[in-house]
């Protein structure tokens, strides 16, 4: 085994495991994906400490343990059609390609969508796909989505994507300010959506003003 793959198993354990991450889909997901090849070169010995890392653009490829709590809430079972916004590096991205059936990322950054969709490319996630744009108004075109996942921090939940939740869906998404946010679960039940509040989180902000 080499150093990162024992450094991922060790991740698993000790990040995820032992804080009380259970689905098996996203611990066994979590072992296969390469974060080393989602991060900077000069990261890579990093890419299995416990936090945020640089990735460009003053943004960050998120914590390990916080990608999973987010996953593990989603309760994906093979067959959804997802969201996710902010593509960022494509770590995530490339988990929800093998939790789920198909999943569109959105990213503002053009250079971050290309890196992203280049390494998801070569490690042959054919059923994931990037779009540069703004992540806020969603996906119209191929919602509704079983689950929506944001990987950055609103002031408040975006319309558009409360409106591209399936009847049953999930969505996490971080909220709150600058410093204070916490990860909602919201649930669409009876076409209302139905909120739980989760971790105190620490994301980038999810720019909300790109088309004002
Ligand atoms: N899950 C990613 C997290 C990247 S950080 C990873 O682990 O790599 C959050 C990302 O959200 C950043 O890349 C940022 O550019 C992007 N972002 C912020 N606001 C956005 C918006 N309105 N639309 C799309 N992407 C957005």
């Amino acid at each position: 085994m080499s150093d990162l793959s024992a450094a991922r198993h060790a991740m698993v354990e000790s990040q995820l495991r032992a804080r009380g991450i259970t689905d098996p889909r996203v611990l066994d997901a979590m072992l296969r994906v390469p974060r080393e090849e989602f991060v900077p070169e000069g990261y890579r010995r990093y890419a299995y400490d416990d936090g945020p890392l640089p990735i460009g653009n003053g943004q960050t490829i998120s914590q390990p343990y916080v990608v999973a709590v987010m996953l593990e809430a989603l309760q994906l079972s093979g067959t959804e059609k997802v969201l996710e916004i902010g593509t960022g590096s494509g770590y995530v991205t490339a988990l929800l390609g093998e939790l789920a059936a198909e999943v569109f990322s959105i990213e503002r950054y053009a250079d971050l969508a290309e890196n992203a969709w280049h390494v998801l490319a070569h490690l042959g996630y054919s059923n994931v796909r990037v779009i540069t744009g703004d992540g806020t108004l969603g996906l119209p075109a191929a919602a509704p989505f079983d689950a929506i996942l944001v990987s950055a921090a609103a002031y408040g939940v975006p319309r558009a994507l409360l409106e591209q939740l399936a009847e049953g869906g999930r969505m996490m998404i971080p909220v709150g300010t600058h410093d204070a946010q916490q990860l909602q679960l919201i649930r669409m039940v009876g076409g209302q959506p139905v909120v739980s509040v989760r971790e105190a989180v620490r994301f980038v902000p999810l720019i909300q003003d790109v088309s004002a």
